[in-house]
């Protein structure tokens, strides 16, 4: 089994609503499923106006689930929601992003993992820290986020 550690967020719609959804269909994806606190935050860049709704789950795979797949699941997911809205195409109703993969490093076309964005959002490290239990403040998350992208094993 691994752990993987995905974020969520929502900005339009029922957002409460598409997230819980969203998280109950995770949740069948393996065992051990946690979910951090709901974290609404304000939209940044300048194009979105409403608040953004993030949460982070963990949950336990198994060793066969490859990075790619979990992401065709994810993407499977998102789509499943924009198709249930017709206005404002180019708004999120979903977004999933796979944030860590175990301890894997993952760099393809496709994937980039640990997520190049984790620290620089707080809608993301916040409750990823909530629910990753290895690591309790943005400085350690920072050391294991190295030494993934390092390549080297981590152990403590
Ligand atoms: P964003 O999340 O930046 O708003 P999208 O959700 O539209 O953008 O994702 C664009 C692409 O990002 C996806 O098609 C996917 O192939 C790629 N991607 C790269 N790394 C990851 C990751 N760790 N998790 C999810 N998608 C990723
Ligand atoms: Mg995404």
């Amino acid at each position: 089994m691994k752990t993987v550690y995905l974020g969520l967020g929502s900005s339009i719609g029922d957002k409460e609503g598409i997230i819980t959804s969203a998280l109950a269909e995770i949740e069948k994806w393996g065992s051990n499923f946690s979910v951090s606190s709901f974290f609404y935050s304000k939209p940044w860049g300048g194009v979105a106006k409403n608040m953004f709704l993030n949460v982070v789950c963990s949950i336990d795979v198994v060793d066969t689930l490859s990075s790619d797949a979990l992401l065709d699941m994810a993407q499977l997911l998102e789509k499943k929601f924009l198709r249930t809205r017709t206005l404002r195409w180019e708004d999120r109703t979903l977004d999933i992003d796979i944030l860590l993969y175990g301890d894997e490093k993952v760099c393809t076309n496709r994937l980039v993992i640990p997520h190049p964005y984790i620290l620089e959002r707080d809608f993301v490290y916040i409750p990823l820290l909530e629910v990753f239990s290895r690591c309790d403040t943005k400085e350690s998350l920072r050391m294991y986020l190295e030494f993934v992208e390092s390549g080297v094993e981590y152990g403590m």
